[in-house]
């Protein structure tokens, strides 16, 4: 007889950003499969249940997708629950599909508990709206990395956010500018948002290399357009300028 298993977003950073229901369903795990971005702190809700880490950052080694779908299968055949933990929404950049249909073939139940996605803690953290009343009606997530390594960039919403982008802000910057945005829009770059260490910087398109020595190494958000303005009540506030420019080439 099968477990079932539950995926869990965790939410962005410190711990407390897990929703009710996530951290209560955590606690009733038996394993807890979990990434690379989410909080040790987490632990504490779960501190009977055995803890597998499966993280992946970017494309670089990591534990590989196909091994991930055998371990859920595996541990759900083994046990009652099994929680599989994801950094932010499982839904938005977390392989969630590939981790369904194997447990499906597989036979075995599956709930999915929302989770804050990395696109809204940044808009919490610089306190810009993602949508703006009149001018900012539509916002898409994109993933800047794609799996050849080029850059992916587009204008189709009045706010794109970017994921992945940390180590591609200058080509992200010249793609943005050949779809089509006006090279002065607005640029807001965040790392580690929703933790105490969170930075964010402020750019245009166009000098939103400058944003690459300060985040480097760290979960980065680039949110452009609408969404990226500073409000008037809050442009005040001096955002940390990172003077250091980026020199490296264009990906083809
Ligand atoms: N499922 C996650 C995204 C996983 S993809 C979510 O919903 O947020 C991993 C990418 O998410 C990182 O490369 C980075 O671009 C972004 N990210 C995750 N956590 C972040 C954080 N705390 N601050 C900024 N960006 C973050």
């Amino acid at each position: 007889m099968n477990g079932r298993v539950v995926f869990i977003g965790a939410g962005p950073g410190a711990a407390d950003l897990i929703t009710l229901r996530g951290a209560r369903l955590l606690a009733t795990a038996d394993v807890v499969l979990f990434d690379a971005l989410t909080d040790p702190a987490l632990r504490d809700f779960a501190p009977g249940a055995r803890w597998v880490h499966v993280g992946k950052r970017g494309f670089s080694a990591s534990t590989g997708q196909a091994t991930i779908n055998a371990l859920l299968v595996k541990h759900a055949s083994e046990v009652d629950v099994v929680v599989r933990l994801k950094g932010g929404d499982p839904s938005v950049f977390g392989r969630l599909e590939e981790e369904l249909e194997a447990l499906a073939d597989a036979g075995i139940e599956c709930e999915i508990v929302p989770g804050v996605t990395a696109a809204i803690a940044a808009a919490a953290a610089t306190q810009r709206p993602l949508t703006r009343r009149g001018h900012g009606r539509s916002v898409s997530l994109t993933t800047a990395m794609t799996r050849t390594g080029a850059v992916h960039a587009s204008h189709t919403a009045d706010t794109e956010v970017f994921y992945m982008a940390g180590k591609q802000l200058c080509a992200l910057s010249r793609r943005l500018i050949e779809s089509g945005w006006p090279s002065d829009s607005p640029a807001c770059a965040v790392s580690r948002a929703g933790w105490p260490d969170q930075l964010h910087s402020d750019h245009t398109i166009a000098t939103l290399p400058r944003a690459s020595l300060l985040h480097a190494g760290r979960p980065t958000i680039v949110t452009v357009g609408a969404g990226a303005r500073a409000l008037r009540a809050t442009a005040q506030r001096n955002p940390i300028d990172a003077s250091e420019t980026c020199a490296e080439p264009l990906k083809p």
